[in-house]
């Protein structure tokens, strides 16, 4: 048998997406991974087949179609003010995921390290193993997932070449606030590291302010920016992403992408250009009726017997399962996605492997119908008799 890589062996699959399987084998409701189950915006599908009608078929520009990077330079200068050449510090990816792992290959090197807050996003641990850097975890603690500086500083080594951020956040749901985005931004500045800001859900917010940490002082020149289409304007299967970067850090993002993956799907960015430039009323919209799904399934928890708080932001809810079962979060899950049939993501997939503090956890993301929820809440209702 010919052996596969040390790389490819020390990571096992995304859960995640195993759990998606899972759904479909059991037919249950699927509130495991993060992909709206609703329609995307009229306008923007609309763009997309007039794109392909158009026969804009072929390779876009490697680092992205002109539109689409100046429509992500004009969004970001009228949302938050930031000054962005499109020519110049723009790379368009197949998606956010592309977008992190060429970031980091493109900064990092092998033997070097990064900063991963804990809880994460479960892409950056195999993202740091595929670049050989070895991740540094820093606790975020609930209730407010907040972290120690201490520790953060201590987690800082000579070896570091960045921290990777994640808000609004996936899995805990906490929004970073300006005074910790600054005491990040502080030790970047002093021991000069780059931040990977995967900042994709910034429009999916119900307390607190967004804030892009390339906003605070001398922190653009050393923040890598990424975010993508799919999960504000609900076409997470498009796989269109970008990086936002200076234009030194650009240039050797935009060398790893065009190897990687040439690049995104043409007629999509065109239709990227038509989203970006929709109204502020379109982001109202969505947070408003995210705010909805939030609290019908937080509502719906609660009267199953989870304990867990509302996120302040992103579509994910923590849910501890202490008060349900004496089982492990993966067991749990097991179960639930068979009878009565919800899938939901263990919490340990979102800690570093062993770690204990995500086995009393699991996760339930909510980018679904009203009444997707609504069947999921009503098969909920009844496993508390199942201890
Ligand atoms: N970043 C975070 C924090 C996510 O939660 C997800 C998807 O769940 C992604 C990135 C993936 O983004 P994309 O589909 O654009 O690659």
């Amino acid at each position: 048998m010919p052996r596969i890589s040390r790389k490819a062996g020390s990571f096992t699959e995304s859960v995640i997406r195993e759990m998606t399987r899972l759904c479909v084998a059991h037919g249950a409701v699927n509130l495991a991974q993060g992909f709206p189950d609703f329609a995307a915006p009229e306008a923007v599908k609309e763009a997309a087949w007039e794109a392909i009608a158009a026969d804009l078929n072929q390779y876009a520009i490697t680092w992205g179609a002109k539109p689409f990077r100046e429509a992500i330079a004009a969004k970001a200068s009228r949302t938050y003010g930031l000054t962005i050449d499109p020519e110049r510090q723009i790379t368009v990816t197949c998606g956010a995921t592309e977008a992190m792992i060429a970031s980091i290959l493109a900064v990092v090197d092998p033997g070097e390290e990064i900063v991963v807050f804990e809880p994460f996003y479960e892409n950056y641990g195999p993202d740091a193993i595929l670049a050989g850097a070895t991740p540094r975890f820093v606790s975020l603690r609930p209730p407010h997932w907040s972290f120690d500086p201490d520790e953060l500083r201590a987690a800082v080594t000579p070896r570091t070449r960045g921290i990777v951020l994640n808000t609004p956040n996936n899995p805990t749901g906490k929004v970073f606030t300006g005074e910790e985005l600054e005491t990040i931004a502080a030790l970047a500045r002093e021991r000069d590291l780059v931040v990977f800001s995967d900042e994709i859900y910034e429009h999916i917010l119900y307390e607190g302010r967004h804030i892009p940490i390339a906003t605070l002082p001398g922190m653009a020149e050393r923040t890598v920016t990424i975010n993508a289409l799919s999960k504000t304007y609900s076409v997470t299967g498009w796989r269109v992403g970008w990086a936002i970067a200076s234009p030194e850090l650009t240039s050797a993002i935009r060398k790893v992408h065009d190897f990687l993956t040439v690049g995104a799907a043409a007629p999509l960015q065109a239709a990227g250009a038509v989203a970006l430039a929709l109204p502020a009323s379109y982001y109202e919209e969505l947070a408003g009726s995210y705010r909805e799904r939030r609290d019908l399934l937080v509502g719906a928890l609660h009267a199953a017997g989870f304990a867990c708080a509302p996120p302040a932001g992103a579509y994910y809810v923590l849910a501890d399962i202490t008060g349900l079962t004496d089982e492990d979060d993966a067991a749990f899950a097991r179960r639930l996605v068979a009878d009565p049939g919800v899938g939901t993501v263990p919490g340990s997939s979102f800690w570093r492997a062993g770690a204990p503090a995500g086995k009393r956890l699991i996760r339930f993301a909510f980018p679904k119908k009203i009444e997707t929820l609504r069947a999921a809440a009503e098969r909920l209702a009844g496993i508390r008799v199942a201890r």
